[in-house]
């Protein structure tokens, strides 16, 4: 296949990176120089399997992707995944993938990271995978490539099912389903003060109520205590965390010490930032855009590093927010990186992560895919994508199949197309989603 083609299937399908922000994967494979286009299996969040699943029982499929992404990019494809994931590191093997089997440690899955451990490359700080020679997919994203090829858009997200539920493991969700209704289907919640995270228990987003839909970058659904630590370091208000670093930060470095980007080769110091944050504000850009570089990965935090129950992720967070409010982009100076040499003393095996968060009272023996989810409305949200929300093509009263085109990127932004999950009809237009309920 051209490059081209590849492009305007991928485009035309709607695809984008199944799972963090978003980043519509035609724009990945606009880039030039690349010699390895590497799957991100590694799915290090505590309680997420999804991935591990489809690898192990969809690999025919992925590789199938991957071949026909290998002829348009010039490039070598390679999965990386955890080598105690056995069963899906033979399924790869035995449909011809070339496989990096790696140690278990958080966080893995961070594409910075990865690259390193997989190919020894460091990728410069402030820039991307590509500057590397470097296309990083996750493994639904490429999944979808394999439909988009047979035809077929994004329609569909595969959600784990995880923490306190009755039953653990994936479904096929149609996008825009409530995940009140993914819940319901998964047996229910089994706790009384439930939060509801979008993603894993480190970086997920959390929710107070289950009212919100599945999108194409959703991985999992868990339901966790609301009094648990996790849910607590998430909802604190961040002008309360400031207010008790000023107080409580003994500038101990731990959350530096085990900084997954600063161990990389990173100039990323936590704690410089924090004693900035609380004593000069904003003031000292140099400190600040040490933000910019933080994958968000909550090592630094309470959950394993702070003795002193604060987040420098979140304050991170506030200042990357900021930044981008004021459409400032700080800029990196390119220079020799090399890791730190205790790297390797310094990682955070998986289990104990899992263990000291107390979520092995939630792991999924045996995990199950229960197939596909039916539903009868869907309420899709047209930012499901980095870039502004699609445009609607459609109006409330008109009738759509299944797979029809219901939203596109406004001409020349970052973004990707929405198509209908279910085929019925188009209740309601609105700013943010477009819903649509089936007719019997
Ligand atoms: S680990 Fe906590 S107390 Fe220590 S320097 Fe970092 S933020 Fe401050
Ligand atoms: S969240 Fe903390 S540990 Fe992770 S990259 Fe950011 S500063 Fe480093």
């Amino acid at each position: 296949m051209r490059k081209e083609e590849l492009i305007r299937t991928v485009f035309d399908a709607g695809i984008v990176g199944a799972g963090g922000a978003g980043f519509p994967t035609h724009r990945k494979f606009t880039a030039e120089g690349i010699d390895t286009y590497l799957i991100n299996g590694i799915e290090c969040e505590p309680l997420l399997e999804g991935d591990c699943y489809m690898m192990a029982h969809k690999a025919d499929s992925l590789v199938r992707a991957a071949r026909a992404v290998e002829e348009a990019l010039g490039a070598k494809t390679v999965f990386c995944l955890k080598a105690k994931h056995d069963e899906a590191v033979q399924a790869l093997r035995s449909a011809g993938a070339e496989v990096i089997a790696c140690k278990d440690y958080y966080p893995l899955g961070d594409e910075v990271i990865m690259i390193y451990e997989a190919l020894g490359r460091i990728v410069p700080e402030g820039g991307l995978p590509l500057d590397v020679g470097v296309v990083v997919n996750n493994v639904e994203t490429l999944y979808n490539i394999d439909e988009a090829l047979q035809g077929r858009p994004v329609m569909h997200s595969f959600v784990s099912t995880g923490g306190a539920v009755a039953r653990k493991g994936l479904f096929r969700v149609p996008l825009g389903t409530s995940v009140r209704t993914l819940l319901e289907a998964a047996g229910g919640v089994t706790i009384d003060n439930a939060v509801y995270v979008d993603g894993g228990p480190m970086m997920g987003v959390y929710h107070d109520t289950p009212d919100f839909s599945v999108t194409k970058t959703m991985k999992a659904i868990l339901a966790l205590p609301g009094d648990s630590l996790l849910a607590r370091m998430e909802r604190m208000p961040v002008e309360t965390m400031l207010k008790q670093a000023r107080v409580c930060c003994c500038q101990c470095n731990q959350c530096t010490l085990v900084c997954s980007r600063d161990l990389v080769g990173f100039h990323l110091e936590p704690h410089q930032i924090m004693r900035a944050m609380a004593f000069q504000g904003v003031r000292n850009e140099s400190v600040m855009k040490m933000a910019m570089l933080c994958s968000e990965c909550n090592l630094c935090s309470a959950l394993h590093a702070c003795p002193m129950g604060l987040s420098p992720r979140r304050v991170n967070m506030q200042i990357k927010k900021a930044f981008r409010e004021q459409g400032i982009t700080p800029r990196f100076e390119r220079r020799e990186m090399q890791a730190h040499p205790l790297r390797d003393y310094r990682l955070v095996p998986s289990e104990r992560l899992k263990e000291r968060l107390g979520l092995i009272q939630y792991e999924a023996e045996p995990y199950e895919y229960y197939g596909d989810l039916e539903v009868d409305r869907v309420a899709i949200p047209l930012k499901q994508h980095a870039g502004p929300p699609a445009s609607p093509i459609v109006v409330a009263g008109d009738a759509v199949e299944l797979g029809q085109c219901i939203a596109t990127p406004l001409e020349g932004a970052l973004g990707a197309r929405i198509h209908a999950s279910i085929g019925g009809v188009v209740d309601a237009v609105t700013p943010e989603q477009i819903v649509l309920s089936r007719q019997r």
